[in-house]
């Protein structure tokens, strides 16, 4: 395993084996959260993810895996097939793993089918753990939660009232096209 920057898990995650599949948080702006700060978002290429599924079963050769806990802060942005294949290689590695589970945002969730949901929980995805915070919109909004009437103006650039998730070139249209890739 090659961890890039601090990593944080769920207290529940204490025993579970981390593998990063992607690097930071794609929000990031949350008033409360210094988790990610120091990152700038990215999604780590597959073969690297798959190579420290390698690297970890020969590390933890003779030892039963039992959880694993794909990071960082938001791997469920990743497209259904990306986690699908990195959880198949998961599930080939260590046939004794019990369950997969992730960070997701609600927005995460609502840009996967029902049908990939399926497939997902079908290929071992056991819990996403979300941070709902607050279900009042004001208090939200006070902690820059991430929401915004267009997908585009999640980057500070692109809007014209400088809010924001990340300040990145390009920020926003990036996310829109992460999103219709993800939505092919
Ligand atoms: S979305 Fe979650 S991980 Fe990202 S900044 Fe907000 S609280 Fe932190």
């Amino acid at each position: 395993m090659r961890y890039e920057g601090a990593v944080y898990r769920p207290p529940s995650e204490a025993g579970s084996l981390i593998i990063q599949m992607t690097i930071g948080c794609a929000r990031n702006t949350c008033r409360f959260c210094n988790m990610y700060k120091a990152k700038k978002f990215r999604i780590r290429p597959l073969e690297d993810v798959v190579e420290d599924l390698r690297m970890a079963r020969e590390y933890y050769n003779g030892y039963l895996i039992k959880r694993i806990f794909l990071a960082d802060g938001d791997a469920l942005i990743c497209k259904t097939e990306d986690l699908l294949y990195v959880m198949g290689e998961a599930n080939r590695l260590f046939p004794e793993n019990e369950r997969i589970t992730m960070y997701g945002a609600p927005k995460d969730i609502l840009l996967k089918s029902h049908e990939d949901l399926v497939k997902l929980r079908e290929a071992g995805l056991e819990m996403v753990y979300v941070g709902a915070e607050s279900g009042d919109d004001d208090v939200l909004e006070y902690v820059k939660k991430g929401a915004a009437p267009y997908v585009e103006w999640l980057g500070q650039q692109e809007n014209p009232e400088g809010l924001g998730w990340a300040t990145g070139d390009n920020y926003g249209y990036d996310i829109v096209n992460m999103i219709e890739d993800m939505t092919e």
